[in-house]
C-alpha cells in the first residue's frame, strides 16, 4: 500500500482532535526502525515523533548507546494521531491505523526493529508479556531482529535502575547491528 495518503488520513476518529498526523522521520531503508506508542501534544503540534521530554530521552540514550542520531534511523508508532489526553489507543484505532505501520515496515526493511514500551511491543512483536519480563529478547520478525524495552516515559518515571535496563537493552541494538 503507498504512504501517499497517510498525512491526511480519516480512518478513525482520532481524527477529529489532531492537530498533525504524526507520520514518522528520519531515511528511507535506515538499517535501524523505532516504533513507539502514538504521538503526544508536543508531536501533535509539531508533526514529528518524539520531540516531548520522553523523545528527548529516547533520542539521547540512543545516540550514546547506540551511536546514531536521529538523522539515521527511522522512528514513528504505532498510532499515527495523538489520541485526546494521551490515552492509550484502543484496539480498533490500532488496527485501523495498522496498515499504515505494514506500508512502512516494507518500504523500510530495517535490520533491527526497536518497539519501545508494551503498546508497540505486543502490537508488532506479538508479545502478550509486558516489557518488564520480555525486554531485550530478540525475535525473528517482518524479516528483522525485533526487541522491546521500556517506553523512555517509563524510564522518566522509573528512575535509575530503569534506565539502566533501557541502556542495557539499546546495547543489545548496537551489537545487533554490528
Ligand atoms: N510517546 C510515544 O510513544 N510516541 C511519541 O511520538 C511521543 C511520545
Amino acid at each position: 500500500m503507498s504512504l501517499t495518503g497517510l498525512p491526511t488520513c480519516t480512518r478513525c476518529d482520532l481524527h477529529h482532535t489532531r492537530q498533525r498526523v504524526v507520520v514518522g522521520s528520519g531515511p528511507a531503508r535506515a538499517r535501524l526502525m523505532v516504533v513507539g506508542e502514538a504521538p503526544g501534544r508536543t508531536e501533535d503540534e509539531g508533526g514529528e515523533p518524539f520531540t516531548g521530554r520522553s523523545g528527548q530521552l529516547l533520542t539521547r540514550v540512543i545516540f550514546d548507546e547506540v551511536g546514531l542520531t536521529r538523522e539515521e534511523y527511522f522512528i514513528t508508532n504505532v498510532v499515527k494521531c495523538r489520541p485526546p489526553h494521551n490515552r492509550p489507543p484502543t484496539t480498533l484505532e490500532q488496527s485501523t491505523c495498522r496498515p499504515w505501520l505494514e506500508a512502512q515496515l516494507v518500504t523500510q526493511r530495517p535490520t533491527v526493529l526497536l518497539c519501545v514500551g508494551n503498546t508497540a511491543s505486543r502490537a508488532v512483536l506479538g508479545w502478550r508479556a509486558g516489557v518488564t519480563e520480555v525486554h531485550g529478547q530478540v525475535v525473528e520478525v517482518h524479516g528483522a531482529r525485533g526487541l522491546a524495552t521500556y517506553h523512555p516515559a517509563a524510564v522518566l518515571r522509573g528512575g535509575p535502575n530503569v534506565e539502566a535496563v533501557f541502556r542495557a537493552d539499546l546495547a543489545t541494538v548496537k551489537e545487533l547491528l554490528a
